[in-house]
């Protein structure tokens, strides 16, 4: 197998393990779709694949629903009008733009980490990159100020990526120097 397929099979595998706790159905047609679409094809099949799967699996996904609830918190006149959507947007999303999102997003951080690992000789220091759009999470921003942390800190050790909250757009930076 491809290793960049493997690697999309463990990163989707370990996010349903995660978000779907109580699921036990069949992620294998999920899986297969993976190739094409870190091949650069379209995720329009993965998309349609993720919608399949929250109208056949009923299921609850709790953190979109704290997702929802934050952003109604923040601008709840989205509610009625969304002619906003630059910058309080980020509630327009459907469940399943926000699944295929975070599958994509800790793919491609993954696959960064792997080789910062390999490059640590060279780049010993890791920081989060937080991308401060007026959208960045306030947990975020205050993760980041740490800066340049060895990559062997704990911090680093449990960190991952995407960060907890939906729609969360951070990644890593490395270093020679911790600043
Ligand atoms: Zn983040």
């Amino acid at each position: 197998m491809d290793e960049n397929q493997a690697l999309f099979e463990q990163v989707l595998t370990a996010i349903f393990r995660e978000e779907f706790p109580r699921w036990r159905g069949d992620l294998s047609r999920i899986l297969r779709v993976g190739g094409k679409v870190i091949n650069g094809e379209s995720d329009r099949e993965l998309k349609r694949l993720c919608r399949v799967f929250f109208e056949e699996s009923g299921v609850r996904w709790l953190r979109y629903e704290l997702h929802t609830a934050y952003w109604r918190e923040r601008y709840p006149q989205d509610q009625e009008e969304d002619d906003d959507e630059e910058e309080g947007g980020s509630n327009c999303y459907t469940m399943t733009d926000l699944l295929v999102q975070r599958i994509l997003l800790a793919y491609y951080a993954q696959k960064k980490r792997l080789k910062y690992e390999q490059e640590v000789d060279t780049f010993p220091y890791w920081r989060l990159s937080v991308i401060e759009d007026g959208r960045a999470y306030p947990e975020c921003l205050e993760e980041a100020k740490a800066g340049y942390r060895h990559h062997a800190d704990a911090y680093w050790k449990t960190k991952k990526l995407p960060c907890n909250r939906l729609d969360c757009r951070c990644s890593i930076s490395h270093s020679m120097k911790p600043d």
